[in-house]
């Protein structure tokens, strides 16, 4: 390439350079002029632990945050199911929710009936419980789905006995005063860290025996946790109100 032309560019390269410098100097930063309130400061909680801003509703001692807790085991830091459901006695909308739970370590049964249990968020909306582990049942019902509703995306189970954690972040549904359904509810799951329901829409309650419906209900709902006859093992149970 002849030397006169290389100049030419270099120096039309030095004019664009100049050009942006320009720009950048009379560019004013861009604000969305949105007034957003200072975030929290929340001190994290350790390996599974609960944030400072959490409520805790299992932390190892006893079942008081539930009704019907007093049945379940409660030993050395861990709660069997035991005797029946138990249902939080505080209420709770839009929340994220850590569950730990273990399935039992002596293998029991086979399908739905081997380490069956669930979370019902808002009393009726269930993320199941199951050890899928090397165990077939329908999809919607293994371990993390949205029962009969969305099967997991992936399966992310633990062997039996092992510790699992469900982080779920739940958008509960929103009613109108005539009672009619004017936003659905959205699960967010992660099973042992995995995204196994991403933002899923919930079609409504979730039954063995009927179809999913919506039937309206207060913003604020209680948890409970399924008692499905198998001694399932839960801890640190803790809950953020978002
Ligand atoms: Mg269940």
């Amino acid at each position: 390439m002849p030397r006169s032309r290389n100049l030419s560019f270099s120096r039309i390269a030095a004019v664009l350079a100049c050009l942006g410098l320009a720009a950048w100097a009379v560019a004013e930063e861009y604000q969305s002029g949105k007034v957003w309130p200072k975030p929290n400061v929340v001190t994290p909680g350790e390996s599974g632990g609960p944030p400072s801003d959490a409520i805790v509703l299992f932390g190892g001692k006893d079942m008081s945050a539930w009704v019907g807790g007093e049945k379940w085991l409660v030993k050395d830091g861990v709660a069997t199911v035991h005797g029946g459901g138990v249902t939080s006695k505080q209420s709770f909308g839009d929340c994220q929710l850590h569950v730990e739970w273990a399935s039992p370590k002596e293998v029991k049964g086979e399908g739905q009936g081997r380490g069956n249990s669930g979370i019902y968020l808002q009393n009726r909306y269930e993320v199941q419980i199951l050890d899928s582990y090397g165990n077939e049942t329908y999809y919607d019902g293994q371990a993390g789905a949205i029962y009969k509703q969305w099967p997991p995306l992936v399966n992310a189970c633990r062997k039996p006995g092992e510790w699992q954690t469900y982080e779920i972040l739940f958008e509960g549904p929103r009613f109108d005063k005539n009672g009619k359904l004017a936003k659905p509810a959205y699960v967010t799951v992660l099973h042992n860290g995995v995204l196994i329901q991403n933002h899923a829409e919930l079609q409504g309650s979730t039954a063995w025996d009927k179809a999913p419906e919506y039937e309206a209900h207060p913003p604020k709902q209680p948890i409970s946790i399924q008692h499905h006859g198998n001694p399932v093992r839960f801890r640190n149970l803790w809950i953020r109100e978002l």
